[in-house]
C-alpha cells in the first residue's frame, strides 16, 4: 500500500510517500529564510509560500519514491491544529487531488503525527506509552494507548517550549528558529551558572508554563546590561536550556509513574535537543523506564508522520468526506 502524506500546518511544506510502514520519500521545503528577519512565523507569508511549494513538493516526493500519483492508495493530510491559512493550502490541495483521482483521503491530527513519529525510526515502542510533544506551537504530555487512541494529560498554559527557545534566542540576538542556536551556544556554557526559575505549578500538575522563565531571562539580560557588563551568551543559553529540560523531563517521568506506564517517547522540534535526549536517557535509566527518541529528521514537521498516522486512521474509520473543514485547535486537547 502506497500512502502520500501531506503536511502544511505551520511554516514547512512537506510531503512523503510510505510503502506500508516504510518511508520511501520524504521531501520538505523550509520557510526559515522567509521568517527569520521577523524573528517568528508571519502567517500571511507562510500561506503564500505554501501555495508556491505544495505542488512541487508533492511531485518531488512521488518522483523520489519512483511512483506515479495513480499508484497511490491513500492520501493523508494534516487537518489541524495549526495556522488556518497554512493548513488550508495543504488540506484543499489534498481534497482536490482526492476528488479528481478518487483516491481515498484521510484528515490527520498533527499532534497524532508527532505522537506516532517514533514509528518511523528503527527502535519502536510498544503501547501504552507516555508521549512528550514539544514544538514551537505546543508542549503537551499524552497517554498513547494505540495507533488511534491518545489522551492529553497536560499542556502548556502559556508559551510552548520551542516558543520559549525562539523568544530567548530573539532577545539574545540569535537567528530564528532559535532552538538549534541556543542549544549550540549552550554546549559550551555552564548550566548551573545562572539560577533561572522552574515552574512546577500545582504539586500533581502535568501542565507546563514557560513564560515566567522567558521573562526571567529578559530581566537577567537587562540587569547585566544596566551594570555595563558583557553578556555570557553561552552561560545564559546553558542555564535557560537546563531549566526547560529539567521541567520537561521531571513532569514526563512523573506522568509515567502516575499512569503506571513504563515507556516514554518524545517528539516535536524540541525533541531534537541533545541535552533533552541526554537527560531523558540518564533519568529513565535510573528510574527503570524505557526511552525512545525519533530520528532527527522526524522530530520537526514532516509528511511521513502524517502518512503513517493516516494509514491507521483509515484502517479504523475509513476515508474522510470531502466537505469536512480544517481546524486550528486540536480535539486531542
Ligand atoms: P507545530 O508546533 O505546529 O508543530 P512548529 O513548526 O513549531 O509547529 P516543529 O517543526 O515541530 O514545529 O518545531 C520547531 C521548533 O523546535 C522551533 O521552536 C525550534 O526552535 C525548536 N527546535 C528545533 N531544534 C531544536 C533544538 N535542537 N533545541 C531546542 N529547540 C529546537
Ligand atoms: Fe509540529
Amino acid at each position: 500500500m502506497y500512502i502520500l502524506g501531506i503536511e502544511s500546518s505551520c511554516d514547512d511544506t512537506a510531503a512523503a510517500v510510505l510503502k506500508n510502514d516504510t518511508v520511501v520519500a520524504n521531501v520538505l521545503t523550509s520557510q526559515d529564510a522567509v521568517h527569520t528577519k521577523f524573528g517568528g512565523v508571519v502567517p500571511e507569508l507562510a500561506s503564500r509560500k505554501h501555495l508556491e511549494s505544495i505542488h512541487p513538493v508533492v511531485e518531488k516526493a512521488l518522483e523520489n519514491a519512483r511512483i506515479k500519483l495513480t499508484d497511490v492508495d491513500l492520501i493523508a493530510v494534516t487537518r489541524g491544529p495549526g495556522l488556518l491559512g497554512s493548513l488550508l493550502v495543504g488540506f484543499s490541495y489534498a481534497k482536490a487531488l482526492a476528488h479528481v483521482t478518487r483516491i481515498p483521503l484521510v484528515g490527520v491530527d498533527h499532534m497524532a503525527g508527532h505522537i506516532l513519529s517514533i514509528f518511523l525510526s528503527a527502535n519502536r515502542p510498544r503501547f501504552p506509552y507516555i508521549a512528550l510533544i514539544v514544538s514551537g506551537g505546543t508542549s503537551a504530555i499524552y497517554l498513547a494507548e494505540s495507533f488511534t487512541s491518545f489522551t492529553c494529560l497536560g499542556r502548556t498554559r502559556d508559551d510552548a517550549a520551542g516558543e520559549a527557545f525562539d523568544k530567548v534566542a530573539k532577545l539574545l540576538g540569535l537567528p530564528y528558529p532559535g532552538g538549534p542556536h541556543v542549544s549550540k551556544k549552550a554546549g559550551s556554557g555552564d548550566p548551573s551558572a545562572i539560577k533561572f526559575p522552574r515552574s512546577w505549578l500545582e504539586d500533581d500538575s502535568l501542565d507546563f508554563s514557560f513564560s515566567g522563565l522567558k521573562t526571567a531571562v529578559l530581566n537577567y539580560v537587562n540587569k547585566v546590561k544596566r551594570q555595563g557588563q558583557d553578556l555570557n551568551l553561552e552561560n545564559i543559553c546553558a542555564s535557560f536550556q537546563e531549566a526547560v529540560v529539567d521541567v520537561l523531563v521531571s513532569k514526563t517521568i512523573f506522568a509515567a509513574r502516575q499512569y503506571n506506564t513504563p515507556r516514554i517517547v518524545i517528539g516535536g522540534g524540541v525533541s531534537a535537543n541533545g541535552r533533552l535526549r541526554e537527560s531523558f536517557t540518564h533519568r529513565c535509566d535510573l528510574e527503570d523506564l524505557e526511552f525512545f527518541a525519533p530520528d532527527l529528521n522526524f522530530c520537526t514537521d514532516n509528511g511521513a508522520m502524517i502518512g503513517f498516522a493516516g494509514r491507521h486512521v483509515y484502517e479504523q474509520s475509513g476515508k474522510m468526506e470531502l466537505d469536512l473543514d480544517a481546524y486550528s485547535r486540536s480535539p486531542l486537547g
